[in-house]
């Protein structure tokens, strides 16, 4: 194994987060409406205009994993039986089938990250009940493997949690399988204080029982916690480090930068309650997505910009930029190297000019807790050389033009050495 720091860090001493992956989507957000929906809010109309979206019926949850442990387990996920998802993922996924008692089998991606077809074919067996499929960075998936799965019993869950504003023939990822997912974590397309949705039929839903509902004070204390992320994101925007800072960090007020992925491995898989959603949380969220439609056009102008500029130099340097499809709204702007050992490197080089990157993901099947799931055929040819940009407002188009020069000036260098 190569030394842990630079097979799986974020760069080591980042020494001034200027631009950090997730920025303030919530600007969305007004604090004077938010205040009065944690307070007063006692319904919204968040299901009912999703329901005209997907065309389907909705059920409002407390979390993304939550819908997806209902969805799972409408589709006959437990003991005995196997989910097919892929590797290359984030862990709610996986936790999600051990939390219904079923056992995940990876399956690998295409390289232009959709589900393989004839992989999950192959994985699949007479006790498979569902195949999870996931939108990686927010691009599309082979619509083959819906009818595939339909032939054969399978029930398809079309987990859209990273690709709520993709569009697929038509129809917004979440609509394509026979459960949709949704979720409204901070770090999704709809970046909001956490929720989620579970998209299904009607007629299904209506049978189903009503879920107990989560408490107010949990939207509260998750608005407070985003708040608080919020501002210590402004602080760490500025051009100069601010002691105020320094003094949060020591007191541990602020996440450390320097903490790495295997330092925050998961102990265990966690384990979410299901529950409905609230009306305060309802409130933010539909007053969020009224607003989104302005964020959604600046971060597709962002990713423009760094497309035509990473277009330029793709033959000099080999760096490649994952390009959204027709219909796709990306919720990365991803990067592939052409050699592993680049990434490391330019994340570093980035992070000292104050540009935060993120390494999603470290593949499931290398987590020690779930390292019982791998096979030995499983290894992503992708992951190593990955590496996620800063571009979404209130990041501007010549702010990403200039995330773009950065890597390209470290490309660059490389090509000199
Ligand atoms: C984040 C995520 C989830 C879980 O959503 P939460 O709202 O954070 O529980 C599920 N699936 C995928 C693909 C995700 O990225």
């Amino acid at each position: 194994m190569k030394e842990k720091n630079t097979s799986y860090h974020y760069p080591k001493h980042p020494e001034e987060i200027k631009f950090p992956i997730y920025p303030g989507q919530l600007s969305g957000i007004s604090r004077l409406h938010a205040a009065k929906s944690l307070f007063t809010a006692t319904k919204s109309r968040l299901a009912e205009k999703l329901e005209k979206r997907y065309e389907k019926g909705v059920v409002l949850t407390s979390s993304g994993s939550a819908a997806l442990v209902l969805a799972l387990t409408y589709s006959g996920a437990g003991p005995g039986k196997e989910v097919i998802l892929s590797s290359f993922n984030c862990p709610n996924v996986i936790d999600a089938v051990l939390q219904c008692g079923a056992t995940p089998v990876f399956a690998q991606l295409e390289f232009d990250l959709s589900l393989s077809v004839s992989d999950a074919r192959k994985k699949a067996t007479r006790h498979t009940c569902a195949i999870i499929l996931t939108h990686v960075y927010g691009r599309s998936e082979n619509p083959e493997i819906i009818d595939w799965a339909r032939a054969n019993g399978i029930y398809i869950i079309d987990d859209a949690a990273q690709a709520m504003f993709t569009k697929q023939a038509g129809v917004y990822a979440g609509g394509l399988g026979d459960f949709g997912i949704l979720s409204f974590g901070p770090s999704k397309p709809l970046a909001s204080i956490g929720g989620g949705a579970l998209i299904a039929t009607k007629d299904f839903l209506c049978q189903q029982d009503r879920l107990p509902m989560e408490q107010r004070r949990q939207v509260i204390a998750d608005y407070k916690h985003y708040m608080k992320n919020q501002r210590m994101q402004a602080l760490m925007k500025r051009k100069h480090p601010q002691p105020i800072l320094y003094v949060m960090k020591k007191t541990g007020l602020v996440p450390s930068m320097k903490v790495s992925k295997l330092e925050v491995l998961p102990q265990s898989p966690s384990v979410v309650s299901v529950l409905r959603m609230h009306p305060s949380r309802e409130a933010i969220i539909e007053y969020q997505m009224s607003k989104i439609d302005q964020l959604i056009k600046a971060s597709a102008k962002n990713i423009e910009t760094a497309r035509e500029r990473f277009e330029q130099e793709e033959t000099t340097y080999g760096v490649q930029m994952i390009q959204p499809k027709e219909g796709e709204c990306l919720n990365y702007l991803t990067i592939v190297f052409p050699q592993e050992e680049e990434r490391y490197a330019c994340s570093v080089y980035l992070a000292e000019k104050g540009i935060q990157t993120c390494w999603n993901y470290l593949p499931l099947d290398l987590i020690p807790i779930y390292q019982t799931y791998a096979t030995q055929a499983d290894e992503n040819p992708l992951w190593k050389r990955v590496l996620s940009l800063p571009f979404k407002p209130p990041l501007t188009e010549e702010q990403t033009r200039q995330i773009a020069e950065t890597v390209l000036k470290y490309a660059e260098h490389q090509n000199k050495n």
